[in-house]
């Protein structure tokens, strides 16, 4: 496939971007990428680029597709669990699924781009830095460009555009102009902020590494994950406003007494809490749901700039990198009838996509009050073993979305219908031998059929 069937024009070479060019790199089309950020291979990284993130079975199969995976082992750290911090420092660790294998990935983003970059530019992807997609015309499909070092716009005739521009978009700005574009963006009230967790002096980790640590106290929560370095990625999630909120924290003062209060283990492997505190931007954090996600076979969206999600289930790119994968399945299927792909993929997708958004914000109330409450604690044991005893047909919600490929909204579903069932089963007991199996053999096999597990 050469270009005498046009160039494909990817707007991002933030995750998605990079991954997708390789994939259609792969199949012979030719790809480029404008990206508005300068080359983070040759500049120091800006805050906010440094965030870990966990990447799980979706990301994986992605990677792998794209050849990325094998390389990645020396810059990921399996976590295995939950390990909850209380206030007065006690460690409770929760497993996140039944062995070894069921872990996720805690990896640097910038690690993980610079990795894609790589990839997608020795295979021959050409990547323009400090190129800002200002406009779109949806139906050409001309793109207006900012050079950022000299400020001149230019207007570039792409043949295919796909907007991989994460969640504040430019394509999907450029959507409004068609008729029937309907958006919904969702600010949470809460921001983050990026923190970090030095190595001892001997390059070693100070928490346990293999594990996803989470401070959570009700209305906030701090989370660390571990870095291959013997850092902590650390990510404090406050309200913008009321009580303990960042509209609170104004003076160092504040700052480290909020830590001295609420997380008092922490503020101890935080040194330069005050300078990363007043250095780092508040993050904020948006559910945008949209559609269509395309006009024609012209331009496309997908990964956050056609469904940014809140990060609580650890999905975003997760999830984007399924967007990736099921495009060029469907290419694989249908050859370049970009009208048919685009409209099929957006048919695929979009149910899923909503779902995990759902889910997102579900899990970020099941981690802000949930986690550390033993009734809690003893439902994902209860869970466990009902897995355990029914492989294929009670598989936790968390699993269906980490672990498994099953379609998001079909683990929306089935999770729904296991809540039921366990609230059921665990709303009188108090351990797992009280479990009347009998009863839930019943409801098990009334209220669930076996899953296509895939891979
Ligand atoms: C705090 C936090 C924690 C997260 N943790 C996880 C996690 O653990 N697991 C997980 O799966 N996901 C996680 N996510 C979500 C994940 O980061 C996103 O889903 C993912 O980065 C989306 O990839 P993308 O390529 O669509 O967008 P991005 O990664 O945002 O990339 C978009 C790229 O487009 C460029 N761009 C933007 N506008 C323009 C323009 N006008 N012109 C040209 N270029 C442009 C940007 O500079 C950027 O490089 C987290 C997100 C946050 C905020």
């Amino acid at each position: 496939m050469t270009s005498a069937r046009g160039k494909i024009t990817l707007i991002g070479a933030g995750l998605n971007g990079p991954l997708l060019a390789i994939l259609l790199k792969q199949r012979g089309f030719d790809v480029e990428i404008y990206e508005r950020r300068s080359d983070m291979r040759r500049v120091s990284m800006s805050a906010g680029r440094s965030i870990n993130l966990a990447v799980s079975a979706r990301g994986i199969h992605g990677l792998k597709k794209a050849g990325v995976w094998d390389q990645m082992q020396g810059i990921i750290i399996p976590m295995r669990g939950r390990m909850m911090h209380s206030v007065a420092g006690e460690l409770t660790f929760q497993p996140y699924g039944r062995n070894e294998a069921e872990v996720i990935n805690s990896t640097s983003r910038a690690a993980l781009n610079i990795a894609l970059l790589d990839a997608a530019e020795n295979l021959g992807v050409a990547i323009h830095f400090n190129r800002r997609c200002v406009g779109c015309d949806v139906k050409t499909g001309a793109i207006s460009l900012r050079n950022e070092e000299t400020g001149g716009t230019t207007v570039h005739a792409a043949d295919l555009v796909i907007g991989c521009d994460g969640s504040a978009s430019a394509i999907r700005a450029a959507m409004i102009q068609i008729q029937n574009f309907t958006l919904t963006e969702a600010q949470l009230d809460y921001g983050y902020k990026e923190l970090t967790i030095p190595a001892s002096a001997n390059g070693k980790h100070l928490l346990e590494p293999h594990a996803l640590h989470i401070w959570p106290r009700g209305n906030l929560m701090l989370i660390a994950l571990p870095n291959i370095d013997g850092t902590f990625g650390c990510i404090l999630f406050l309200p913008f406003e009321g009580a303990d909120s960042f509209c609170r924290l104004s003076t160092e003062s504040d700052v480290v007494g909020l830590f001295e209060d609420r997380f008092p283990d922490a503020l101890r492997l935080i040194p330069d809490l005050v300078s990363n505190y007043f250095a780092n931007p508040t993050g904020s954090m948006v559910t945008v749901k949209c559609s269509p996600w395309h006009v024609g076979g012209k331009v496309l969206m997908l990964g956050d700039s056609a469904h940014a999600i809140v990060p609580f289930f650890g999905q975003g790119i997760n999830c984007g990198f399924e967007d990736c994968t099921s495009l060029v399945d469907l290419i694989d299927r249908h050859g370049p009838d970009w009208a048919l792909v685009f409209s099929e993929f957006e048919r695929a997708r979009k149910v899923n996509t909503d779902a995990i958004a759902d889910m997102a914000i579900e899990n970020f109330m099941e981690m802000r009050d949930r986690v550390a409450d033993p009734r809690f604690l003893f439902r994902k044991k209860v869970e466990l073993a009902l897995e355990a005893r029914y492989p294929r047909l009670f598989v936790p919600k968390y699993s269906m979305v980490t672990f498994h490929r099953i379609p998001y909204a079909v683990a929306m579903q089935r999770g729904a219908i296991q809540d039921r069932i366990l609230t059921e089963l665990c709303d009188s007991i108090d351990s797992v031998e009280s479990l009347d199996w009998q009863k839930i053999d019943h409801l098990i096999h009334r209220d669930l059929t076996p899953l296509e597990m895939g891979e």
